[in-house]
């Protein structure tokens, strides 16, 4: 072999957080031959989507960005939404990701062929690739609530990822459906903006009521100046929040602690009937927890009604619950959530034996370690099966797996290979370990939620933060099938 590095020519689907991250870092590591393809004319995924009023991210800023290239600058502890898709985008920017970069162009296909990867797009045009990696995104297809109506209905109505900034709010009558993570930012942000907010919870979630300062300019000031400080904070919020991983993980202690503390947030309902409506009956940290700055201040308010009762239909006017009662709205909010199980389907994907990623996936999506499938060679997955840990940095999962990708990447470079795919057995030797973990965590305990797929399946990660950086960090060459180059 030379010492001449081959140049891969590698596909990423989606220039959202997985995608810019992927970018920059095969810039890093002095690989330009990629192309990220993006259906959108703006990077940011789920921070371009979601625009909807009172948007933040529920995981501190100061540990919700790359290790690679932090923002000093973030306002507040857990910064709003434009400003993380801001900071998306000017990562993308400043590190060279953008110019690679093809705005509105949608992957429709991606076919193996004998050496390669081809990949089609809507205008019908195709290039081959050695490798492709899926960086959809894991809350990409809002889910519509299958309600008789609701397309009669004679307001603005739409999916909390798909605001309608143009439909008014101020004075008017809103109704809310959804309760999640999103539905409780929503409230918090329209109670006492809208004339009447109506809100429709089908069942209670747990919330975590805490503060959100404002940083300082100092602050500001202290984190630009001391890099080293700015990294200490920033591994301090990651071991702050890895803290809560034996709560999650393993009956105990730190389970009862943790339920303790979020139970005793229901005693800021003064209304023992509200507070009983509010009260899950599941266990806590199941769902995953709903953080907020100021829900209970805003579900208690005068002007904002909680409705507990079912749904009937929609109707031109207003909501009817199944009782009989109309509730009157003129704006319709859909806070429903998403599927998350999607991954990159409805991408058509057929491995080299013909066989559809849909097929290989008819039992319910599989991915070793998360990242790799069986018979699917030179094939990454960012935020693959199992990837969620809990309440955890997502930014942080996606280094973690794109280490994992460049590590083959760089082998294919050298000429040590020219496919990887994991063996079935490895694969299913994984999720037996998976499978054998997953009874003792807390969202086994009996809920359903998007962390809930195909046949009741819990698709989150039941180790460790910890565990699951050194399981991608170290390469099992027992665990794959490669060809050589
Ligand atoms: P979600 O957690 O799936 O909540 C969807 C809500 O809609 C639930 O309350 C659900 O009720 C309700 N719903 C769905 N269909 C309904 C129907 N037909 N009738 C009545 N109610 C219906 O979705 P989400 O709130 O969008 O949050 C999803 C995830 O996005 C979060 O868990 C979080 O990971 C992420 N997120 C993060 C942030 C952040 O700050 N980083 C912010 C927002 C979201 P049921 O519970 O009864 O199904």
């Amino acid at each position: 072999m030379s010492g001449v590095l081959r140049r891969p020519r590698i596909a990423i689907i989606g220039a959202g957080m997985s995608g810019i991250c992927f970018g920059a870092l095969l810039l890093r590591a002095g690989i330009d031959t990629f192309t990220i393809y993006e259906k959108s004319d703006r990077t940011g995924g789920t921070w371009r989507d979601n625009t909807y009023p009172g948007i933040a991210c529920d995981v501190p800023s100061r540990f919700y960005q790359y290790s690679f290239a932090r923002n000093p600058g973030w306002t507040r502890v857990m910064s709003p939404g434009a400003e993380i898709d801001a900071y998306f985008e000017k990562v993308a920017r400043d590190t060279g990701v953008h110019d690679r970069i093809r705005f509105r162009t949608e992957v429709t296909r991606i076919d193996r062929t004998d050496h390669a990867w081809t990949v089609t797009t809507a205008d019908g045009s195709t290039a081959e690739h050695d490798f492709v990696v899926s960086a959809t995104g894991i809350l990409h297809h809002p889910r519509y609530p299958d309600i008789d109506g609701l397309d009669t209905f004679a307001g603005a109505a739409f999916h909390s990822a798909r605001w309608d900034h143009d439909a008014a709010l101020d004075g008017r009558r809103v109704a809310l459906i959804g309760t999640g993570s999103t539905g409780a930012q929503i409230i918090g942000d329209l109670a006492g903006r809208a004339g009447e907010l109506v809100v429709f919870q089908r069942t209670p979630h747990w919330v975590m009521q805490i503060g959100n300062p404002e940083f300082s300019a100092f602050n500001a000031w202290l984190h630009r100046r001391f890099p080293r400080y700015d990294a200490l904070t920033y591994h301090g919020w990651r071991l702050f929040i890895e803290s809560f991983s034996p709560a999650l993980l393993r009956p105990g202690l730190a389970r009862r602690f943790a339920r303790w503390q979020i139970k005793r947030q229901l005693r800021q309902v003064e209304d023992p009937v509200l507070r009983e409506k509010l009260t899950p009956d599941f266990e806590p940290m199941c769902r995953r927890l709903v953080i907020s700055s100021n829900f209970y201040d805003a579900i208690q308010r005068d002007d904002v009604t909680l409705v507990t009762t079912g749904i009937e239909r929609i109707e031109p006017t207003g909501v009817r619950t199944t009782d009989g009662v109309l509730h009157p709205c003129d704006v319709l909010v859909l806070a429903t959530g998403f599927d998350a199980h999607a991954y990159l389907r409805p991408i058509a994907m057929t491995g080299p034996d013909g066989r559809t990623l849909a097929e290989a996936w008819v039992d319910g999506p599989r991915a070793y370690r998360t990242v790799t499938v069986p018979g699917f060679p030179n094939f990454f997955l960012f935020m693959g099966p199992n990837s969620p840990v809990g309440n955890y940095s997502l930014v942080a999962i996606a280094e973690a797996q794109a280490g994992f990708m460049l590590g083959w990447i760089e082998r294919w470079r050298r000429g040590e290979i020219e496919t990887t795919a994991p063996s079935e057995a490895a694969t299913a030797a994984y999720y037996e370990a998976v499978d054998a973990a997953l009874p003792d965590t807390v969202w086994a305990t009996g809920c359903t939620s998007w962390y809930v797929g195909q046949g009741g399946r819990v698709e989150v990660y039941p180790w460790t933060p910890r565990h699951f950086r050194a399981t991608l960090a170290t390469v099992e060459e027992d665990d794959h099938l490669t060809t050589g180059a």
